[in-house]
């Protein structure tokens, strides 16, 4: 994601899907998420890493009209080191129709966005399990400290973008960043309309007046992530200049074409440039959409990016945001948190990722953003650790802006030889997998001539902003 405007970052809301704080009995179940081994401690009610999933397949039924959702979802998972006596899945307020654990019925709650399964029998530890569960009714946004997030009701169509815990909005899921599985995701919706979702489109079959599209992400993937489009749109391929060679295609209102074309005609360049400076793209295409609506920030999924028609001007006024999102493809998507305090990671990357587009493409250096951002978070309070940022300012601009030059003290520390090798080494080491800052720490340490402790002290572990890195150095030359 891109950082939230200032409408975004008010006091925080009292959400529905929060409701574990407002209630007795609410709050006695966050505690008990709280005390399981490996809860989120930003969203402990989000996510059970009691057992993991390895697949979803989703078949979903949409009308837009009357903004009517009927799915079924066959997951694929796996118990944890302990025997499953109960497992929660996360769902907001649906009508459920069926629920069944490898094909028997089980006992099951369904409160508060969460959906408690007690299967017939226990789940022995390790085993695999196969679990069922027919809903229907009308998405909305999940309430959340940073607005609606998840599925929206577009004027004509639908968005998803679930950043960070908006995935129940339209599908049961192990609602945590570290839980990445495969998905197949088959929509039905009326023939006018075009669905957009990340990964390969497998088939799309028209009978009478609904056509029903079948996508395949075989990476894993984040529940945050998978994201979706149904809407009307002109699809355009853009023009590889025939490095890389990754399929990328665009889906965008007829009418905002011409701006389009000029706005993202560099997007292959920035694949074909990260692609140099962080290794291979990590999945099979990249897509992007942009909506009729205007979004406040443009949002990244798996293999996907969703943009706003405000994003649009025909004068590359977001381009910067253009190479955001695609940068959270390598650091976020296929290189995951293991949980929401590592966010600095995906947006430190991602800030700076735009810093080296803007250097390598003709603008300002590097150097001159880092200390354009310096002299702004020198003027804002001193108060956000990196490392652990707090839920409320997760997604604070200081956190992108400060993220960036922690990046950039580290490429200073580093020389460039050693920090694009670091960065590629990083981005293979754990493509599909997770980290954590700690895990971050010591693999630059590897490509360090000298001790980097005390830049991470100083920039992620401490609140205090350290001196504009490469000041001196430069001065020097
Ligand atoms: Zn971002």
């Amino acid at each position: 994601m891109a950082s939230l405007s200032a409408a975004h970052s008010g006091p925080e809301a009292e959400g529905r899907h929060f409701s574990g704080s407002s209630t007795a009995q609410g709050a006695q179940t966050a505690v008990a998420v709280q005390q399981a081994a490996g809860a989120d401690p930003y969203f402990p009610e989000h996510g059970d890493p009691r057992y993991r999933v390895h697949r979803y397949e989703l078949a979903l039924d949409y009308r837009p009209g009357p903004n009517r959702l009927s799915g079924t979802a066959r997951i694929n998972a796996i118990a944890g080191r302990a025997p499953l006596t109960e497992f929660v899945l996360n769902l907001a307020d649906f009508r459920i129709g069926r629920v069944r654990v490898d094909g028997r019925q089980p006992h099951y709650t369904h409160r508060g966005g969460r959906l408690r399964v007690r299967p017939a029998k226990p789940i022995r530890a390790g085993a695999a399990f196969t679990v069922e569960v027919h809903w229907s009714g009308n998405p909305k946004p999940v309430n959340s400290p940073f607005g609606g997030l998840g599925w929206e009701e577009l004027e004509d169509g639908a968005l998803v973008a679930s950043q960070p815990i908006g995935a129940p909005s339209w599908y049961p899921c192990n609602d945590r960043p570290a839980d990445k599985a495969s998905y197949q995701i088959s929509i039905t919706t009326p023939s006018a309309y075009a669905v957009v979702a990340g990964g390969r489109l497998l088939t799309r079959t028209t009978k009478a007046s609904t056509t029903t599209w079948v996508y395949e992400q075989s990476a894993p993937t984040s529940s945050y992530l998978v994201g979706l489009a149904i809407g009307k749109y002109q699809t355009v391929v853009l023009a590889d200049p025939g490095l890389g060679g990754v399929p990328q295609h665009a889906h965008i209102p007829a009418h905002l074409l011409p701006e389009f074309s000029r706005d993202f005609a560099r997007q292959p360049q920035m694949m074909h440039l990260f692609q140099q400076l962080f290794g291979p793209y990590p999945f099979d295409e990249y897509a992007v959409v942009v909506t009729e609506e205007e979004l406040d920030v443009p949002v990244e999924a798996q293999g996907l990016s969703l943009f706003g028609a405000n994003h649009v001007d025909g004068a590359r006024g977001s381009e910067r945001l253009v190479a955001h999102e695609l940068a959270h493809q390598w650091f976020g998507n296929s290189v995951s948190i293991a949980d929401w305090r590592n966010i600095w990671l995906n947006e430190g990357l991602a800030k700076y990722a735009e810093w080296l587009w803007s250097e390598r493409s003709g603008g300002r250096s590097a150097q001159q953003l880092a200390a354009a951002a310096h002299r702004l978070l020198s003027t804002l309070p001193q108060d956000l650790r990196l490392a652990d940022p707090g839920r409320k300012s997760m997604f604070d601009d200081r956190l992108y802006e400060r993220g960036g030059l922690t990046v950039h003290a580290l490429r200073c520390a580093l020389g460039d030889d050693a920090f694009f090798r670091m960065l590629r080494a990083w981005a293979g080491l754990h493509r599909n997998g997770t980290v954590t800052t700690a895990a971050f720490a010591s693999h630059v340490a590897r490509f360090a001539t000298e001790p980097v402790d005390e830049l991470f002290r100083a920039w992620v572990h401490e609140a205090a902003l350290p001196p504009l890195p490469g000041a001196e150095t430069r001065a020097a030359v």
